[in-house]
Formats: structure tokens, sequence, C-alpha cells
């Protein structure tokens, strides 16, 4: 089904990839209700709600664009987002996180210095339907090397527990071993500046 440009700006607006709609033409509610589940997508387009004619809805029925709080509620709740290797080349590390909001995720990193450091570069980011269970299953993966590397934050000592001493090409590793099946949606972006940070990790 094409979208209108209506549509797709407020896609945009609400940070919502195109490769998260559903297309439910043809499909009963209970048909597209279920697959829209099984395939991690929030959102759906079918047939026009009555009070404005818009046809982007939640995976239960409700228009999003009369009430775009419903869209909120249901993204929280299915949880997808996009996964990401951040790095820090001045602290020789890597961070794994997820996010909602990737591309002010690389400027909120350095503004609040995560782990002590401030260059945080983003290398890697991929959209997920559960981009948090993949980022913890990720970070278990790779095991505790560099973890909990300890930062003073408003004068308190804090733990970065997503920062690991590895390269790109293992944290990236780590994350395609997390996916246990997650279905990947759009395309993986890759940093060419990743190379920088495949320096050997100290064992
Ligand atoms: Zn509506």
């Amino acid at each position: 089904m094409e979208l209108t440009l209506d549509e797709r700006a407020f896609l945009a607006h609400h940070g919502i990839p195109l490769s998260a709609v559903f297309d439910a033409s043809g499909l009963s509610k209970s048909e597209w209700r279920e697959r829209a589940r099984a395939e991690g997508k929030p959102v759906i387009i079918g047939s026009p709600c009555a009070r404005g004619g818009h046809r982007l809805r939640t995976r239960s029925g409700h228009c999003v664009q009369c009430d775009s709080s419903k869209l909120a509620y249901h993204r929280r709740h299915g949880k997808p987002g996009w996964v990401y290797v951040a790095g820090s080349l001045r602290g020789k590390v890597v961070k794994i996180g997820s996010t909602e909001n990737v591309r002010d995720r690389e400027r909120s990193l350095c503004a609040e210095a995560y782990a002590g450091l401030d260059d945080w570069e983003m290398l890697f980011h991929l959209y997920l339907p559960n981009a948090g269970e993949v980022e913890l299953r990720a970070l278990a993966l790779l095991g505790a090397a560099g973890a909990g590397l300890a930062y003073a934050k408003e004068g308190r000592s804090q733990k970065a527990s997503e920062v690991r001493r590895c390269s790109t090409a293992e944290a990236l590793q780590a994350i395609y071993d997390a996916l246990d099946g997650a279905r990947i949606e759009g395309d993986p972006w890759l940093s060419k500046r990743n190379g920088l940070y495949d320096w050997r990790p100290p064992r």
C-alpha cells in the first residue's frame, strides 16, 4: 500500500521507520493483528478511521493519527528501537545500547559524558522489534571485559555497565549472535570509521 506524504511525515515525526509499518491491506483484523505482532511491527496501515479517514493504526486498531499517545504506549510495550554500538577512541572502549531515537544518541552520550568520556561516536545501528532484549543478550555474550568502568557523574561514582573493551567487530558479532531469530527491520548502518576501533583488546 502506498503511503501518502502526510502519512510519511507523521511517521518521520514520531521516529517510526517505514519498515516498522505492517501493510494490512486485504487482511481481516484478526489476521493483521496476529501477523503484525509476529513481525514485531508496532503500526499497521489499513482501513480509514471513522473520525478523520486516517489509515495508520496501532496493532489494537486505534488510530494513531487521531491520538498519537496510543503510539507512545504501544511503542514502549512493543519495545522496538535501535540497538547500536558507539565508540570512544579516548577510552578505547565501545558501548552497546538501545534507544528509540538513534539520531540524538551520539550527542547525548557526549553531553552526559557517559563513562567519563565525551568523544562518543556512533559506529553501528540496526532497527529491531526487540532492541532492548538484544542489547542485554549481546552485552552478556561479550562478558565482563571493561564492564563497570567507574567514572564520576555530578560528583558521584557511577559504573558504566554498557561499556566493553573490545573491537567494533567483536561487538557486532555479539549483536548478531544475540539476535536469536529476531527479525531485522531495515538496513543495518555501519560507520566507515569502524576500523579505527579494531585494536586488539587486552587479554
Ligand atoms: Zn484518525
